[in-house]
């Protein structure tokens, strides 16, 4: 068999072990979308479900630094690539920084090989049976979302925006992107929507809010919920600590959007 016939039988046999599939998109960088992706992995995990992550942003993987995985390297052969494994082994992470020797290099490929690289991750890894698979994708609608609605072909995607970031095209671009792909639009998060004061209690809409609800119904696409403004948020995240525990502060807000999603 080809070389290519090898590849494609393994992406398939790997695909055959996972229930179901589902992309993050965003519009455009810094609305939160690995952190979405992140906490609903991780929030799927907690749930008791055999969970992988999956990191495709091949130019800026942010994850392994969210989950203090930075130092971590693959193992295996070139056909078996072993994740890293948290959570007693119900979340499975892989990210193109784990083939990397050095944490700060940066990665050059181009369009076709990018595509190699992201059918491979999927193909190759070794996940083993997985009820969900979260794949967090780079901004936009490059090469990269493109490779993984061609190659895992997701069950659906799932959009985050940021409210003011609704007034833009960007988001309504992400859902062009999935009706030419013929993949199904899940739903929107609204990131960053409003911010309650620790001190007082006061809630402020500092980007505005109630945008992506608005736009969902618009688009008759259904609007999964909000996550306000958590500064303890970054500091866990750029501490490693994204997941440290069932009470991380994220996971309340995403106790409801998992129910919509898994439901
Ligand atoms: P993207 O993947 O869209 O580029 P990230 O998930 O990397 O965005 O988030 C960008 C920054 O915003 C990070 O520093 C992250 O910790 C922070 N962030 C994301 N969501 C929230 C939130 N709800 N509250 C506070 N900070 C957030």
């Amino acid at each position: 068999m080809s070389h290519q016939g090898a590849d494609d039988e393994r992406l398939q046999e790997t695909l055959a072990s996972i229930g179901k599939k589902f992309v993050v998109l965003s519009g455009k960088g810094g609305v939160g979308k690995s952190t979405v992706a992140v906490n609903l992995a991780a929030g799927l995990a907690h749930a008791g479900k055999k969970t992988g992550l999956l990191d495709t942003d091949l130019h800026g993987p942010s994850v392994p630094k969210m989950l203090g995985l930075e130092s971590f390297l693959t193992s295996g052969d070139e056909t078996h690539l072993t994740p890293a494994v948290l959570l007693d082994g119900r979340l499975k992470v892989m990210s193109v920084q784990f083939l990397l020797q050095n944490l700060h290099d940066s990665v050059i490929w181009r369009g076709p090989l990018k595509h190699a690289v992201i059918s491979q991750f999927i193909g190759h890894t070794v996940w083993g049976e997985l009820d969900y698979l979260i794949i967090d994708s780079p901004p936009g609608t490059g090469d990269e979302p493109l490779s993984v609605a061609q190659t895992a072909k997701p069950d659906g995607a799932i959009i985050v925006t940021t409210p003011q970031e609704v007034a833009t095209f960007d988001v309504r671009k992400s859902i062009d992107f999935c009706t030419k792909l013929s993949l199904p639009v899940i739903g929107i998060i609204e990131n960053m929507s409003g911010f309650c004061c620790p001190h007082c209690g006061k809630e402020t809409a500092i980007f505005s809010s109630g945008g992506g609800k608005r736009m969902a119904d618009e688009l008759h696409i259904p609007f999964l919920g909000t996550i306000p403004i958590i500064p303890d948020v970054v500091r866990e995240s750029d501490a490693g600590r994204t997941i440290s525990g069932d009470d991380s502060p994220l996971q309340e807000a995403f106790t409801a959007i998992l129910g919509k999603i898994t439901g």
